[in-house]
């Protein structure tokens, strides 16, 4: 199991496939790359909804599959509580986080670079210091209009996979595995809240796509931090 080779056949499948069937894709996704790269694969944790069914999914391929969460100073407080919860239970969960100093209300001024600062180096830093060479991600092809096009295999970078296993996955197939499967999930989704992100960014929504409450009032509005978009191996500055 591959993955499909073209956005075209994405959108076919992602309405042509019943979730049981998505499901157990993703599944055959996660064990074939696990296969292929051992430890060398790892779950990129959010802490958000999409990311608390992948680590699920990935924990029934292997128990010993690894995972990492980038945080920065800016998330909110239910989410620091849940990402303690969740590294408590699972100590092969690595946490990442850069502490540099930057200017006042940066995400306000320039929220591309406080992203590239706070969100997609600590990412190149944990692929280069557990030695990764396929991240697994919780990227959906129908939560915005910025993630349309992706596969469920990117090489973006050299010697490192992206592995997209719930990129057919509609919003409500998420509810309904985390309902089903009883996967403890961040509690801001109970106050209202589609998509999660740092606090400053993150308002709640109830526009036509889950990422419309993203950076409300920027030219980033609904759009992306960067790991889904920039180079990710220690170096790489485009
Ligand atoms: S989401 Fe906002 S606060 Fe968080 S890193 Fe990006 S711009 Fe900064």
């Amino acid at each position: 199991m591959q993955g499909a080779t073209s956005p075209e056949e994405i959108h076919e499948l992602v309405n042509s496939l019943n979730s049981k069937e998505k499901v157990d894709r993703s599944l055959e996704l996660i064990d074939y790359y696990y296969q292929q790269h051992g430890d060398g694969l790892v779950v990129a944790n959010s802490l958000g909804k999409d990311s608390v069914v992948v680590w699920d999914l990935a924990k029934r391929v292997s128990p010993k599959i690894r995972g990492f969460v980038v945080t920065t100073r800016f998330k909110p407080a239910a989410t620091k509580q849940f990402m303690g919860e969740l590294v408590a239970k699972h100590p092969e969960t690595l946490v990442f986080q850069n502490d540099v100093e930057i200017a006042d209300e940066l995400y306000k001024t320039d929220p591309d670079q406080c992203c590239d600062l706070l969100k997609v180096q600590p990412v190149r830093q944990a692929v280069e210091e557990m030695g990764v060479s396929c991240w697994v991600t919780g990227l959906r092809c129908t939560e915005g209009r910025t993630r349309t096009d992706y596969l469920e295999v990117e090489e973006r970078d050299v010697d490192l996979l992206k592995l997209n296993p719930i990129l057919l996955w509609h919003e409500r197939e998420i509810w309904q595995y985390i309902a089903l499967e009883k996967v403890p999930v961040n509690p801001l989704y109970g106050e209202g809240f589609r998509s999660l992100g740092c606090e400053p960014c993150t308002h709640i929504s109830t526009g036509a796509n889950e990422r419309d409450g993203r950076w409300v009032g920027t030219s980033k509005c609904g759009g992306e931090c960067g790991i889904h978009t920039r180079p990710l191996k220690v170096g790489a500055t485009a």
